[in-house]
């Protein structure tokens, strides 16, 4: 998007008394406030942005009346996504009339898909609407839009900008933006583009980094990760093991850094899993979990969805990984009432869940999104309320057998991050990304302790922490 004097003309009321110096001369702070909607992928954009915000001279702040610029990070995967960045830019309305400096920025998918400008000539009261990779260019914009702002120097690859990590101990690190899938009804390879590879040595160097400021656990981040290609593949150690997956080969790579204990990747894709990637999981930094999305149960389904394997393959890929590495947890997306979907089509879904005894399942009710391929090539004539009866009974199956799996911690010790305390009260994320809770103090904050599981409830296992 140009803005320049284009973008000043759109919001001409949008600078401040006192223009003249940058922010820092003067003394002055800036408030910035971040909505991010989506997928980790984009929190970890959200992320990158705060770096960019920073330096311009610019604080967080709780609320979107406390701001001076309020940024949406977007998410375009269903509508109602969509509809609540519509419904919010249409509140910030108001607050504009009392503020009139302030600056509402969207992001992410929305004008990533946005190919027509349609979304952009829709939306109100927006000064700026641009897709992820452009957000080096947010110093120029916002620093034309209030002269206080001091624009600073940035890479042109967004990637290059190392994001603000809130809790020290945990990080994403994305290796791999765009997707060259086209799954049928996926708006991400028109949202984000084709696939790009981030260098290995800078992934490298992240980790390094991140670990020697106490990091203990790592999140890889792409969209179809473990299909990552290293575009400088001389920097993978000679002794590496792997040879053909290099995924595999730079989930060793991380496990050679000093101080990196967990490392848990996301979303990979059921084709990449080979013998490597499945030998892979067994490293000792990786955590006893891997979400492994599957769709539906179906293979014409499949098909039509164009996931490219079928029902048996990804049956035969869960039981290499439960041979591999017995105790897994595993999760799953699966869509409900995809075009055309039959009962029986979607009763195979049933089955495999079964079947794979998935521990968690996040299931969407297939939405309409234009520009997809779907949406140009299917109808979209499962009903509402029979994807709402599919969603249900799929939810059940799901909220039985996690219970089950969840009662099966009772007695048992896990080793837990402690991303989160209140009053007394420590959580997080067990191995297996069950989510722990029990008493302990404010030391334990981004610490990895032993937890005996005394109760497990559906969403949560409690325990008492276990001392050495
Ligand atoms: S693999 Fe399919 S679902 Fe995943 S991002 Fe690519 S197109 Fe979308």
């Amino acid at each position: 998007m140009n803005l320049d004097k284009s973008l000043l003309k759109k919001n001409p009321s949008c600078l401040p008394a006192g223009t003249g110096s940058p922010a820092g001369l003067l003394g002055m702070t800036f408030g910035y406030h971040i909505v991010t909607f989506g997928c980790q992928m984009n929190k970890n954009d959200s992320e990158r942005v705060e770096a960019i915000l920073r330096p311009m001279g610019m604080q967080s702040v709780e609320t979107p009346e406390e701001a001076d610029v309020i940024l949406i990070n977007s998410c375009s995967i269903r509508a109602s996504a969509e509809d609540r960045v519509f419904g919010m830019t249409r509140n910030f309305q108001a607050l504009k009339k009392k503020k009139p400096h302030l600056i509402v920025a969207v992001t992410g998918c929305m004008p990533g898909r946005d190919k027509d400008g349609k979304l952009e000539n829709t939306i109100q009261g927006v000064d700026l609407f641009f897709p992820t990779k452009d957000m080096v260019m947010l110093p120029k914009w916002l620093s034309e839009l209030n002269p206080n702002l001091r624009p600073i120097d940035l890479d042109a690859d967004y990637l290059s900008v190392s994001p603000i990590h809130h809790v020290k101990a945990q990080a994403f690190v994305t290796i791999q933006t765009g997707c060259n899938h086209f799954c049928t009804y996926c708006v991400v390879p028109f949202a984000r583009g084709l696939e790009g590879n981030r260098s290995l040595k800078s992934i490298l160097d992240e980790v390094r980094d991140l670990a020697d400021h106490g990091c203990l656990e790592i999140t890889l981040l792409g969209q179809i990760v473990n299909h990552y290609i290293a575009p400088d593949k001389e920097y993978f150690s000679p002794q590496n093991p792997y040879h053909k997956n290099e995924f595999a080969k730079l989930l060793w790579e991380i496990n050679q850094i000093e101080g990196i204990e967990r490392v848990h990747f996301t979303a990979p894709h059921p084709i990449y899993m080979d013998d490597e990637m499945i030998d892979a999981l067994t490293l000792p930094t990786q955590l006893n979990f891997i979400h492994l999305p599957v769709q539906s149960g179906n293979s014409a389904m499949l098909e039509k969805m164009n996931r490219r394997h079928t029902r048996e393959q990804y049956l035969e890929t869960i039981q290499k990984i439960r041979a591999k590495r017995p105790g897994i947890a595993i999760a799953t997306d699966i869509i409900v009432g995809f075009c055309g979907e039959t009962e029986e089509q979607f009763h195979d879904t049933v089955s495999l869940y079964q079947h794979c005894d998935f521990d968690i399942s996040y299931t969407a009710k297939y939405s309409q999104r234009s520009g997809t391929l779907a949406a140009k090539m299917f109808v979209d004539d499962v009903s509402v309320e029979e994807k709402k009866r599919r969603w249900f009974l799929l939810q059940h199956i799901m909220e039985d057998s996690t219970k089950r799996k969840n009662q099966a911690y009772i007695g048992k010790e896990v080793s837990v991050l402690v991303d989160t305390y209140k009053n007394g009260i420590c959580q997080g994320n067990s191995s297996e990304m069950k989510r722990v809770m029990f008493d302990g103090g404010e030391e334990l904050f981004g610490t990895i302790v032993s937890v005996k599981i005394e109760k497990a409830e559906m969403w949560i296992l409690v325990g008492n922490m276990v001392y050495c």
